[in-house]
């Protein structure tokens, strides 16, 4: 899940985007308004956390320029002001949610969860299954044959990445764009060492064996992978 954070205030944007990282999720950030609305119309995110006072054109705008490009991704507001006039206008633009500053990280998290399962494309799946592993979603716990499987949290995105497109080679700069943010080199090995240890995990001691690397290619998930 790739979200974008538009937010002028380098402490609360920064404080954001590693509470969100640390969760799970892909967080690109954009410092003002301009650049967040260039980033949200030219790249897919799944998620929009979107501060009203901005510099450049303010958060009305670039909510107003991403429903009149007709993106329907999920957008929740941060407002300093807790003004109903606000909320409302917010509401009226089409924001999905708000929240007043200055508010716990927890709140957000839960909000931007209950946002992203509501989703602006169709219903979010609970669980992700292939063959005896098995990924809660909301929980965020994997397991295999009952197993319970500890993964960082950039395993278990790219866990995610894969099983959500089950059955598809992915290339690496697929994964590189979907799973690290936009200024990651994807000719690192980063993404082949974080795909071997998610094998480790999840395929060691198991079969049949699910992950597979083709070559020159990429990776894949299937349940009639062999070696
Ligand atoms: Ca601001």
């Amino acid at each position: 899940m790739k979200l974008l954070i538009v937010e002028d205030e380098p402490k609360t944007g920064n404080y954001l985007r590693q509470g969100l990282l640390e969760a799970g999720f892909v967080v690109d950030l954009a410092r003002d308004g301009r650049d967040g609305l260039h980033d949200a119309l030219s790249i897919d995110y799944d998620l929009l956390i979107l501060d009203v006072m901005l510099p450049g054109i303010d958060g009305w705008e670039v909510l107003r320029g991403i429903r009149a490009a007709g993106k329907e991704l999920p957008v929740l507001f941060l407002t300093a002001r807790d003004q109903v006039d606000d909320r409302v206008r917010g509401l009226e633009l089409g924001a999905d949610d708000y929240l007043v500053k200055p508010f716990a990280f927890a709140e957000l998290l839960a909000r931007v969860r209950t946002l992203l399962r509501r989703g602006g494309r169709g219903k979010e799946p609970e669980f992700l299954r292939v063959a005896d592993l098995e990924v809660d979603l909301l929980r965020r716990r994997v397991t295999r044959c009952g197993k319970r499987i500890e993964l960082t949290a950039k395993e278990f995105a790219l866990l995610e990445l894969l099983l959500r497109r089950q059955g598809e080679v992915l290339p690496r700069s697929l994964i590189a764009s979907q799973l690290w943010d936009m200024n990651f080199d994807s000719d690192t090995n980063v993404i082949e060492v974080a795909v071997r240890r998610l094998r480790a995990k999840v395929d060691d001691g198991f079969e049949p064996k699910l992950i597979r690397t083709v070559r020159g290619m990429g990776y894949v998930l299937e349940e009639s992978a062999c070696e």
